[in-house]
């Protein structure tokens, strides 16, 4: 049986065209983008000013304000740590929200212990923030706000024209963790006022470790700090040998994605089905703007490992990627107000343009399969049925 792949918020996969880019600069193109004293470094250099363009273009920004890096961790990690570090004069305050990806969490759980104050919005059930609790949580000594636009768990989109706007009000910096919108939609930076944005090119049909760093430039320009000594690549901004193929991978790929909003009605039609056929489910942030591509939906009284193990050639998540294998609840499910239990039941199924119909369907039937006989064979399911629990 051929595997069926809906963990597209985890990865996707490469696309031809991005992979035919790519492959000359791992054969015979492969001088260092630095030594342009000779030919074939300055080949290599210019595919990298060529993405770099890409990049830039895709979000109506100016070349110069992209910095190519490892991905959206490694953006997160030199965001947080370098504000903190530039920034001090003005302050110590970081404001984020519960929902936010591991690499933001986790980050400011680090600064914590170094003295800096994180304050952690919460959602309501569908996993949104409250813009009036932004505005009054916005201190004199708030150094950034670091909200994603869109939440790789639920899909929930963040407004981020309006948190950009509240931002610029209040003259603090703005980061964008955008890593889960490039490619679903446009982002066009010229009429948002986010300071900085990145993403990671693997989940728009590109290659893994690579992604940049959007930092845009003002009259009082924004200062961070490189992660990483070395070199003086990237302006400085971000020592090491330049990874030419992945980089001009990142720039096909962002030139060539399309929104797929045709995914939209297959995911709906795919809850529909489950919803009319499946007693105790839960689809997470049903009511909230969420990405066309996601849904991540509670099978209660089961657990998502189960069905999972069961369902060996599907590729589905039961939350977060990078969280996965731990057995901790989702912490954005907690933050939604779930219950363990009903986290611990999740299933997220996250669409690409390489599912088509015939496979979403196919893949529905086996999950409603599966769920049915879990649950026939599971004592827990009948003491629900017994009404001995919720
Ligand atoms: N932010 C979000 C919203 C993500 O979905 C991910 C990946 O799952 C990351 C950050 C981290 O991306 P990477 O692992 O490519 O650094």
């Amino acid at each position: 049986m051929p595997d069926i792949y809906l963990d597209n918020n985890a990865t996707t996969k490469i696309d031809d065209k991005v992979l035919e880019a790519m492959l000359p600069y791992l054969q015979e193109l492969y001088g260092n983008p630095a030594s342009v004293q000779y030919r074939l470094g300055r080949i290599a250099s210019e595919a990298v000013e060529q993405a770099r363009e890409q990049v830039a273009n895709s979000l109506q920004v100016s070349s110069k304000e992209i910095f190519f890096n490892t991905g959206a961790t490694e953006s997160i990690n030199t965001v947080l740590r370098g504000t903190v570090e530039t920034y001090s004069r003005k302050g110590k305050h970081i404001i984020t929200a519960k929902t936010e990806h591991t690499a933001v969490l986790q980050t400011c759980e680090y600064l914590t212990k170094k003295g800096v104050e994180v304050t952690y919005l919460s959602v309501n059930k569908d996993g949104e923030i409250d813009l009036n609790e932004l505005k009054d949580t916005i201190r004199q000594d708030t150094i950034l706000v670091c909200l994603m636009a869109a939440n790789n768990e639920t899909g929930l989109i963040h407004p981020i024209e309006k948190i950009a706007s509240i931002c610029q009000e209040k003259d603090t910096l703005y980061f964008c963790d955008a890593t889960q919108l490039i490619g679903k939609q446009d982002i066009n930076l010229q009429d948002i006022p986010i300071d900085i944005l990145t993403f990671s090119a693997h989940k728009l049909h590109g290659p893994k470790g690579i992604g940049a760093l959007y930092i845009r430039r003002k009259r009082k320009p924004i200062q961070i700090p490189s992660l990483i000594s070395g070199g003086s690549q990237e302006k400085g901004f971000r020592a090491g040998t330049l990874n030419t193929p992945n980089i001009v991978g990142c720039g096909k790929a962002i030139e060539i994605v399309r929104p797929q909003k045709q995914l939209r009605e297959l995911r709906d039609n795919m809850e529909k089905r489950i919803i009319e056929t499946v007693p105790q489910v839960i689809i997470h942030a049903q009511n909230g703007n969420r990405l066309y591509n996601t849904s991540y939906i509670s099978f209660r009284h089961l657990k998502s490992a189960e069905i999972m193990t069961s369902l060996p050639h599907i590729a589905l998540s039961s939350g977060s990627a990078c969280s996965a294998g731990l057995l901790d609840p989702s912490h954005v499910l907690k933050a939604m107000g779930l219950s363990d239990e009903d986290s611990y039941a999740s299933i997220r199924i996250s669409l690409s343009k390489y599912n088509d119909k015939s496979q979403i369907d196919m893949a529905t039937s086996q999950i409603i399969d599966a769920v049915t006989v879990l649950r026939n064979n599971s004592p827990i399911w009948q003491l629900f049925l017994d009404g001995l629990i919720d």
